[in-house]
């Protein structure tokens, strides 16, 4: 079926080729065939075909038929053909317009107008058009094409030949640590598997199920496995692929779409990136007119189906918000699923999928992996497992140790290690500014996180870092946890300052500054930590439009304020830092000759050194 939807390409293609050129060959000869002529005369062919053409230029020209000279006259755009009254046959660049004709009328030459345009003018009209017709149906071919068909629908789901897709080998058992998400969407797989029973219940059946989330939780996953629990097809699309550059092309995609999930019903039609059809009116990169379009067809699809066809629509998006809200209608995309990132245990269970298909040595402890990797999606939990046993696989191990698993999320977080040589000053430098870290960590060991490691291996665009590992998953912190974590932002510039002094701080703090600003506007801002602003929440929505902040419901004076108390929190954390490092300096000192010596510091050599119990 496929095949055939490819060969029409093809022959609309060649129509619309065809017709390109054919019109222009229709108007060719309209008007060689009559052209306007004021008054008619027959032509004294023999002559003109004898002589050259005496060439003229158009003052020539101009005298000559004033003088009365010409007899006949045919004007194609700036050039004039024609006999004179002696028989000979002349040729002439003219300007053509309306008093000229006039002149010439007056004179009685007798004039033909020619309309029509040389074959290479006419090619280059035609060529580019063949081409672009060519080119647009080349695109839509696509090279992801291999299969056939029209865009990217299809493609995916068709993709061995065969109008009914693969069905989906993903289970539930495949995706871990969103519980939740997953026991929402299990009442879909009974669904699948017993329309009928659904249906005499009376029971609304879902049609559209909405799930939304950072990318990388599992949606796309998720979706999958709904399909392989269930045992019925899956077929997949993504906004994106909508948008065509041919406008229409998106509502005969989403009619392809539905067309063919009618057929294989009871199934499950996917569309991630749901946003890029399904956004309020206004926004986004598609013509606003196609999209409308497109999602109206949507809709209409949906609004379409029989209580029991069996067809269940699954959505994903990470922009629920920007969603129009027709879209979110009864008997449209009616139920949603929010996916978070995945907690601790959630983390665990997703590296526990991945593990299983490696081997680990005994150094490794996932529940450990799990807590140092806070903010994972499940993509990048995926990755890390992937990055770790290519790590193992460089060191000609056969196992995976927990070197490798810290290596690897090292280098997700902070890009791949810099084999370029640093300085002695670099060195110095990173050695001081992490030791100031590591300290100032140490130091309100009781009010922060605890040290994974120190190191001033460069890595990415950072020279060295100090790593902390939550011990559990903080959803707040207080006044003095926040006070404390200042100071340990603070600390890598403090310590510049202190053993380099005032006028050698280099810009190696910017990304702390960023950190310790985010969290101090957070704090007062949000949280409603500071004294002087007081528990208002000031909606204030860093990263909108170009990373800029979006003042909501802030009056200047509040905003005047807030900078304030914002600057207040980290000057204080600032001077705090200096203080404490100036006050041990020979311990900080000891702990950066050490990074100096050996480059990565354990959470357990820091303590050593500091003669610290840990
Ligand atoms: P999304 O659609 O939310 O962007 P995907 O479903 O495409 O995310 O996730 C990409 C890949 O990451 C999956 O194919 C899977 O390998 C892994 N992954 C993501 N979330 C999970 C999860 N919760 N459990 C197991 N693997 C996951
Ligand atoms: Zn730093």
């Amino acid at each position: 079926m496929l095949k055939n939807f490819s060969a029409n390409k093809y022959l609309i293609a060649f129509l619309v080729i065809a017709a390109v050129i054919g019109l222009d060959i229709f108007g060719r000869r309209g008007s060689d065939s009559a052209p306007a002529t004021v008054p008619e005369i027959p032509q004294i062919q023999s002559t003109e075909k004898r002589a050259k053409p005496a060439e003229m230029n158009f003052s020539e020209f101009l005298s000559a038929a004033t003088a009365g000279k010409i007899a006949t006259a045919t004007i194609n755009n700036n050039e004039a053909t024609g006999t004179m009254k002696d028989g000979g046959a002349f040729k002439a660049q003219i300007v053509y317009d309306a008093a000229m004709l006039k002149q010439l009328g007056k004179s009685g030459v007798s004039i033909t107008i020619d309309n029509s345009t040389g074959l290479w003018e006419r090619l280059g009209v035609v060529v580019p058009i063949v081409l672009m017709v060519l080119f647009i149906f080349l695109i839509l071919r696509g090279p992801r094409m291999a299969g056939g068909g029209l865009g990217g629908v299809t493609q995916m789901t068709i993709t061995r030949g065969n109008s009914v897709p693969n069905k989906s080998k993903i289970t539930f058992k495949d995706v871990a640590g969103i519980e939740d998400a997953k026991k929402e969407v299990s009442e879909l797989v009974d669904f699948l598997k017993r329309p009928a029973e659904f249906s005499k219940l009376g029971a609304r059946l879902p049609r559209g199920v909405l799930l939304s989330g950072a990318p990388g939780t599992g949606k796309t996953l998720l979706a999958r496995a709904v399909a392989g629990e269930a045992n019925v097809p899956f077929f997949s699309s993504s906004g994106s692929e909508f948008s065509g550059i041919l406008v229409g092309l998106g509502v005969s995609k989403v009619r392809e779409l539905f067309k063919l999930a009618k057929q294989n019903a009871p199934c499950i039609v996917f569309i991630d990136e749901i946003d890029a059809i399904g956004q309020k009116r206004g926004k986004g990169l598609m013509s606003d007119h196609d999209r409308e379009q497109t999602l109206n067809q949507l809709l209409i699809e949906m609004d379409g189906f029989e209580n029991n066809s069996g067809i269940i629509v699954i959505a994903a998006t990470n922009r629920p918000d920007i969603l129009d809200s027709a879209l979110l209608r009864p008997g449209r995309f009616d139920r949603q699923v929010y996916i978070e990132l995945p907690d601790k245990d959630g983390r665990r269970d997703i590296l526990k999928i991945y593990a299983e298909k490696l081997k680990l040595d005994g150094s490794v402890d996932l529940d450990v992996t799990a807590r140092g990797t806070s903010g994972f999606s499940g993509a990048e939990l995926a990755n890390l497992m992937n990055e770790a046993a290519l790590l193992a696989v460089r060191r000609k191990s056969k196992t995976v140790s927990a070197k490798d698993l810290d290596n690897a999320r090292d280098k997700i977080l902070m890009g791949p290690e810099k084999s370029i040589k640093m300085t002695d000053n670099d060195k110095k430098l990173a050695a001081y500014h992490e030791a100031g870290h590591a300290f100032l960590s140490v130091h309100y060991r009781d009010l922060s996180d605890p040290i994974l490691k120190a190191t001033i291996i460069p890595r990415g665009r950072a020279l060295g870092m100090v790593q902390h590992l939550p011990k559990d998953e903080k959803r707040s912190l207080n006044l003095a946890e926040i006070r404390a974590t200042l100071s340990i932002y603070m600390a890598g510039r403090a310590a510049e300052e202190v053993f380099l002094g005032k006028d050698k701080i280099t810009t190696g703090a910017m990304a702390d500054i960023a950190a310790a600003t985010n969290l101090a506007r957070h704090a007062v801002a949000q949280a409603g930590l500071s004294k002087k602003l007081g528990m208002i929440a000031l909606n204030e929505t860093v990263g909108g439009w170009g990373g800029m902040s979006r003042r909501e419901n802030v009056s200047d004076k509040t905003a005047e304020l807030l900078d304030a108390e914002i600057k207040s929190l980290i000057d204080k954390a600032y001077g705090d830092s200096v203080k404490v490092i100036t006050k041990s300096k020979p311990k900080v000192k000891k702990l950066a000759d050490e990074l100096l010596k050996r480059e990565t510091l354990s959470a357990a050599e820091i303590n050593k050194i500091l003669g610290i119990k840990s």
